[in-house]
This record gives C-alpha cells, structure tokens and sequence, in this order.
C-alpha cells in the first residue's frame, strides 16, 4: 500500500495536521512508510460554481478542446465545476479521474434570439417545462435557464419566461431531483424567477432590498460572477448604436454592482464563486474570481469558503477533508487567509488522491 504525508494547517479550521492519502482517501491515522509530498496550508479542492467547459464564444468546442479547459481549471486548483449550461456534450469527462469533477447543467434554455448564438435551446414559454425535464435528466442535477436578454422591441433587457411557465418548469426540475438556476442581468426578470421556487440566481445586479430578504427566507444562492460584472461596460459600448437604452442600462447595473452584492451578503444570501469561464473569459480563473469578491466586502474566510469547503457542500461533496473523505486538496506555500493572492500558484494539486499538480 502507498500512501503520501502531507503536513500543515488543514483550512477552514487550520489545525495543523499530518494528512495522509491512502487509496484516494483522507487520513489522519499515521502511516510509517508514507511519502512525504508537501508542507503548507491544506485546502480542500476549490470550486469554479459558474463556468462553461465545452464552449467559446461561437458555440460548442471539439474533445480535446474541452479537455485542456477542464485541465486548464484543474491546474489553478479549481477541482469541481458546476457547469452552467453547455452546447457540448461533456459527460465523458466523469470517466477521465485526472479531470476535475463536473456538474453539469445541460443546456442553456432561452427565448428564441434571446441568447448568444449557437449556445441554447431557443424556446417559446409553453415549452419551458418539457425542455426543462429535458435536461434535468440529461444534466448531473442542474438546469440553468436565461432568465432576461436584450429583447429588440424593447430595446432593453427584458424576462425570458412568463410566471406560469416559470412555476411549472421548478415543478417539474424539482421532481426530476434537479436544481434551476438563471441567468439574470436586470431588475425586472427577477422577482418571478425568485417566486416561483429557483435555487441559484447567477450575476443578480438587478437584486433589490426585497429580493434578497426572500432569497435568504428560501435558501436561494448567489454566484455574482464578479470579473464578469467587470466586463458589463464593454457589453454596454457593444450593443449602444442599436440599444442604446439597454446600453444606458448595464452601466447603471454595473455601477450599482458592488453595493448589490455587497447587500446579499450582507443580509445572508449564500454567495459561491464562479469565474464564468468559457464564453467571452478564460478557464483558470478561480483565483482571481476569489480575489474579486473579497473586493466585494467578503472576508477572505467567506470569499475563499465561497470557492471551497461552502460551495463543496453546497454542490453535494459534504467532505471537506474529514476522516476516510476523497483526497481533493490544494496545498499552497502561504496562509490564503492572510494574503489571497497565494490562490494564484498552488504549490500542489492533489484529485482523487493522485499529486496532479
Ligand atoms: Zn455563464
């Protein structure tokens, strides 16, 4: 039997520990003949909460394509993915254990022309629930819907779904055991998403004071998606010759951003990382997005918990590094709680029990 011996302080606790890795797993028993790998502060596998592997920003993107940003995220420590939507099919990545964990979400579902191009099912409010339980089954126990888009008319951001389309489509994920989360820029998109029973708002720079009391009342989580908030200017600039109402509209839910989030987490919403990687910003991110949200007025307990231990056993992986738990750890050279930075360059990667990194 081999075995490896890590030593130092084991977060969110930080007691300091010789881990040992046997078979995969977490011990704490000794092991005489293990190996000696690493010393420093012992973090369990962090998790990208929001992220796209299989896309870019035209679509769908081949294997090997989809393999090196699975590797590209495992490499920044990033150990679990809950994908938020895909137009690959990526579920051979559950056979490949030197690729992190993934939780897919199925497609995206949107309006018809209400999405980037190629990336959703687009679809008509009436057929919400079946391309919802579509999905639930196809997915590992996520759907995400986009719930506002520009819509031309309007010129603005506008809801995708009507209320009735919305209840039956929660109705009916929760049934198939599935989890419904939604992309939402603006206002107006929110409050039938919330009443209808969601479990995750992803961005939310439209959240109101109301709002986010009814999201603590009902165990609703946020992934603000920080860095990509960070982009809603140039969103804004894009789109201003044709919509300039929906211009005007993400640079005032731009400049308003940090004090919305900064209320949700304020008043107890769940807050998770997500680095939106995929689409428009890079896989490998997590570090950054961490960074980013301790801007926000996250403590760096809350902001790394918010991509590690919290998020693990939000997304169903309630382990944490305990006794006989799978070895998904990152060790880094520095305290992250005193200097998030360190996120930056793991000194080493272990998934499944194997150093990867
Ligand atoms: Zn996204």
């Amino acid at each position: 039997m081999s075995a490896l011996r890590f030593r130092g302080p084991v977060l969110p606790d930080g007691e300091v520990r010789d881990l040992y890795v046997v078979d995969g797993n977490v011990t704490y028993e000794r092991v005489a003949s293990a190996e000696p790998v690493a010393e420093g502060w012992i973090v369990p596998g962090l998790v990208d909460a929001h992220c796209h592997v299989g896309l870019d920003e035209n679509g769908a993107v081949p294997e090997d394509v989809q393999e090196q940003q699975a590797l590209t995220d495992r490499d920044a420590g990033a150990l679990l993915l809950r994908d938020c939507g895909s137009a690959a099919d990526t579920s051979w990545i559950h056979k490949r254990e030197d690729l992190p964990r993934l939780i897919r979400a199925g497609r995206h579902i949107a309006r018809p022309r209400r999405y980037i191009r190629n990336y959703a099912h687009e679809i008509e409010p009436e057929d919400l629930p079946a391309y919802v339980a579509r999905e639930a089954q196809r997915g590992d126990g996520w759907v995400k819907l986009v719930g506002d888009w520009i819509e031309r008319e309007a010129g603005d951001l506008a809801p995708s779904w009507t209320r009735e389309s919305l209840d039956a489509a929660m109705r009916v994920a929760h049934e198939h055991g599935a989890r419904v989360t939604a992309h939402v820029f603006g206002e107006q998109a929110l409050p039938d998403l919330i009443g209808s029973g969601i479990d995750c708002i992803e961005h939310g720079t439209g959240l109101s004071t109301d709002l986010i009391d009814e999201m603590v009342a009902n165990g609703v989580a946020l992934v603000p998606t920080a860095r990509q908030l960070g982009n809603f200017p140039g969103y804004a600039e894009a789109g201003r010759e044709r919509f300039p109402a929906y211009a005007d509209h993400m640079l005032a839910l731009h400049a308003t951003r940090r004090e919305v989030i900064g209320a949700a987490y304020e008043a107890g919403v769940a807050i998770y990382a997500g680095t939106d990687a995929g689409g428009v910003l890079p896989h490998g991110l997590i570090g950054e997005e961490v960074l980013e949200l301790a801007s926000y007025g996250l403590t760096t307990e809350d902001a790394l918990g918010a991509a590690s231990w919290r998020a693990r056993s939000w997304l169903g992986l309630d382990d944490n590094l305990a006794e006989g738990t799978t070895a998904d750890f990152v060790v880094f050279d520095r305290d992250p709680l005193e200097d998030l930075t360190v996120l930056g360059s793991p000194a080493r990667i272990v998934l499944r029990g194997n150093v990867v990194g």
